[in-house]
């Protein structure tokens, strides 16, 4: 298993639609248009991969990776993240109200085309 540096998606090495080396170290890509992105900037990518750092999806919040059980939550084979536990409460009542804001592709290929050209 690997983590699509792209969107953050758990993507299985042998099923990644695409993977780059990058100063020695392999990324894995869930759908090819995410390994474009990483080509449009891979120091980015590789920063943001490096610094374990995560996104807190209800509030936007930068927090860090912990193992405490009161602050993430597993939804559909991604960790979340949280800065408190009321944070994490908020995001069980309705999680699919959250992710778009997350680190989740967009589902239209043309909307994520419309941003690769514009970078
Ligand atoms: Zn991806
Ligand atoms: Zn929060």
């Amino acid at each position: 298993m690997a983590i699509d540096p792209v969107c953050g998606m758990i993507v299985k090495r042998d099923k990644a639609a695409a993977h780059r080396m990058y100063k020695g170290r392999r990324y894995y890509f869930c759908v090819p248009w995410c390994a474009e992105l990483f080509d449009a900037d891979p120091e980015k990518f590789h920063l943001a991969s490096m610094t374990k750092k995560e996104i807190d999806p209800v509030c936007g919040m930068t927090v860090k990776k912990t193992d405490k059980a009161a602050i993430r939550k597993m939804y559909n084979g991604r960790t979340y993240y949280f800065c408190a536990p009321g944070c994490r409460d908020v995001f069980d009542t309705d999680p699919e109200k959250y992710l778009g804001r997350a680190t989740e592709p967009p589902k239209n290929k043309s909307l994520w085309a419309k941003l690769l050209r514009r970078s």
